[in-house]
């Protein structure tokens, strides 16, 4: 029997509906791939026929997806701020409700002017890029422990032309000793150790996901040390779990920022705590 694209999809899309919350999607950008083409490409060949070694190759694809793969490892790439960021099993995929890191951290840095920022954590390197391209005059650095996902950030900037970012290896402040900063985000890994939520994130590197057993781990020894990287008048910008808000908050104000404000996320969690310094004069 022959089975159309349109066809196709929508038996995909029916077998990956327990797995995924998005079960179409997932199917038209794994179909896309497999076929060479854009999704509205699909729509425009929903009568074309898929058969042989592409219906093979989309099955297998169909197949790692119901096995837990997320759609950017199996598609090698996803897009975040607009931008088409390659991805691989040693970067978190990035998440749209980190944008919400990059719209705060935009809105404290000036246009026109000179810079500085830094990103704990880079993965990717989505938030640092997505920074790049809205600030030209911005000088961002980015740190990331993993050499491999240094890797797919620095391949990242290739791509995307956004040459002008310092990448460097190392642990959280280790790498930029003795170096201020005007903005310092991070998205660090928050999710505790015994979340039942980290078995379905078993694909995405544990690094980059879970700090230890509280969750606050990796969130607290950022706040601990990011005074001492910030100019006066600096901000730190943390991306956290919808339920750390207010430990983040307590953290930032022990540590002497003011001004800490949560932000809520397109879904309406609290996901992002903002704190400025201010040195004694
Ligand atoms: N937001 C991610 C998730 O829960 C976690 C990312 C992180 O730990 N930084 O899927």
């Amino acid at each position: 029997m022959m089975t159309t694209v349109a066809e196709t999809l929508q038996i995909a899309a029916r077998s990956l509906h327990i797995h995924s919350e998005s079960p179409r999607l997932d199917a038209e950008l794994l179909l896309a791939k497999t076929l060479g083409l854009s999704r509205s490409g699909l729509i425009a060949r929903g009568n074309d026929v898929v058969a042989g070694e592409r219906e093979q190759a989309f099955c297998a694809l169909i197949e790692r997806r119901l096995a837990g793969a997320p759609v950017a490892y199996l598609t090698g790439t996803r897009e975040f701020w607009s931008l088409a960021l390659d991805v691989t099993p040693d970067v978190l995929v990035p998440r749209p409700e980190t944008e919400l890191l990059v719209e705060l951290a935009l809105q404290v840095l000036p246009r026109e002017q000179a810079s500085s920022v830094l990103d704990l954590g880079t993965g990717s390197g989505a938030v640092a890029l997505a920074i790049a391209s809205e600030r030209p005059h911005a000088a961002v650095t980015a740190v990331d422990v993993s050499a491999p996902a240094l890797d797919v950030a620095i391949g990242n900037s290739r791509n995307l032309g956004l040459s002008r970012i310092d990448w460097r290896l190392g642990s959280w402040f280790a790498p930029v000793a003795g170096e201020r900063f005007d903005v310092i985000l991070a998205n660090p890994p928050y999710v505790a150790a015994a979340d039942p939520a980290l078995q379905k994130l078993n694909a995405e590197p544990a690094l980059a996901l879970c700090p230890g057993p509280t969750g606050l781990e990796a969130l607290s020894a950022i706040s601990a040390a990011a005074a001492a990287h910030l100019h006066d008048g600096g901000r730190l910008i943390l991306e956290h779990g919808s339920d750390q808000a207010p430990a983040v908050a307590q953290m930032l104000e022990r540590h002497g920022f003011t001004a800490v404000r949560s932000h809520l996320d397109f879904s309406g969690k609290p996901r992002v705590t903002l704190g400025s310094v201010h040195s004694p004069h």
